[in-house]
């Protein structure tokens, strides 16, 4: 058998002809941005989805956490985590805010929330974390700590599309989660996002942010940007999110089959699922923290039977050349972000990912 190609990702995708027809009435009406029909349409059905009351679409993730952050009008210090993607640290230094980087828990690898606490000064603002590979941070602990000090929550949600706990949709927690609807994620609007608030003020000055600050025709009140998602993107997800359970299904399937495989290896680690959420299967990473093999070996042989994983999340983004004067640092605070980052592996996952194209993955892994 001739080896296939196996990406990290591969992207969900509706029937040509149901794309199609979601688009054909857009040759009618010549609306194609600026809120138009498909736009409202998509907005109800994620209200509903998603379990929110206000939420706004974006061009593209980084945009739905860049300008929900420019909405609360913060000004000094925000605590982050430096194991994500650089999206949400940019969100943060591009606002003129300053991260104050806390180490991650070595459970799941979201913000040790037990930790947030010593770094909250009179400057401190508000806490930008990121619901990491789709697993949820501590919620419950960073919301007590939120009200106790007076300080706004930010989710950077990019990987929990679709997560719930105890049956509620997960941007329920916090003043605003983001959730990136990039091609490669578990739900896609080809570029997109999708920022869920918890204020309708916040959204109603969102919404003004995304279209230069447009408040009227011929008024603008704030100095913004276009962040607008349109038509076509979302008739996309109009289009992905009828299918959306079922992906998730054929993702479950996968995960499962490679936590067969894999767990209970010496050297090998995976994290646990959590109690009471229902996990979205976006990612499958993989720890090698004393196996036989180290991380980038492994990377090296799945990269010969071309089998691409990622080395997600690596570097820790405050030792990216553009952090690394000013926050590298900070590297020794975050041990265990450190030591996950030089371990992990993510491995090929997607719906359409086969039980018998995990088997081979394992079988190079394991051999
Ligand atoms: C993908 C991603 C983003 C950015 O989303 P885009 O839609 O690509 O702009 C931000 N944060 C995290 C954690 C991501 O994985």
């Amino acid at each position: 058998m001739e080896n296939k190609r196996i990406n990290v990702t591969r992207s969900s995708m509706p029937s040509y002809e149901e794309y199609c027809e979601e688009i054909k009435e857009l040759w009618e009406s010549r609306w194609l941005s600026n809120a138009g029909a498909k736009h409202k349409e998509f907005e109800k059905q994620l209200q509903d989805y998603l379990d929110v009351p206000y939420l706004t679409l974006f061009a593209n993730g980084h945009v739905g956490l860049e300008v929900a952050i420019d909405a609360f009008d913060l000004k000094g210090e925000v605590i982050t985590t430096p194991y994500t993607h650089c999206s949400t640290t940019h969100s943060i230094v591009r606002n003129g805010l300053t991260p104050v980087f806390c180490d991650v828990n070595d459970r799941d690898f979201t913000i040790d929330a037990d930790q947030i606490e010593k770094y909250i000064t009179d400057k401190t603002c508000a806490i930008v974390a990121t619901h990491v590979y789709g697993y949820i941070c501590d919620v419950e602990k960073i919301e007590k700590i939120a009200n106790k000090y007076n300080l706004k929550v930010i989710y950077d949600a990019a990987h929990a599309f679709g997560v719930t706990v105890n049956g509620k949709g997960i941007a329920n927690y916090g003043d605003a989660a983001m959730f990136s609807c990039h091609a490669t994620k578990v739900f896609h609007t080809i570029e997109g996002g999708i920022t869920a608030f918890k204020d309708k003020e916040i959204l109603d000055k969102t919404n003004t942010l995304i279209n230069f600050g447009f408040v009227s025709h011929e008024e603008v009140d704030y100095v913004s940007t276009n962040a607008r998602m349109n038509e076509f993107e979302a008739a996309m997800g109009i289009c992905n999110l009828r299918h959306i359970d079922n992906e998730i299904a054929k993702r479950q399937k996968a995960a499962e089959r490679f936590v067969e495989r894999l767990s209970g290896v010496e050297g090998i680690r995976l994290i646990a699922s959590q109690e009471g959420v229902r996990q979205n299967y976006s990612y499958f990473p993989v720890f090698f923290d004393g196996y036989k093999l180290n991380r980038d070996e492994v990377q090296a042989r799945l990269a010969e039977e071309n089998i691409f994983a990622r080395k997600y999340f690596y570097p820790l983004t405050s030792e990216l050349a553009c952090y690394k004067e000013a926050y590298g640092a900070s590297v020794k605070n975050t041990p265990v972000a450190k030591k996950a980052s030089d371990c992990v592996l993510t491995l090929p996952m997607y719906a359409d990912l086969t039980v018998e194209e995990v088997d081979k993955i394992c079988d190079i892994i394991l051999k």
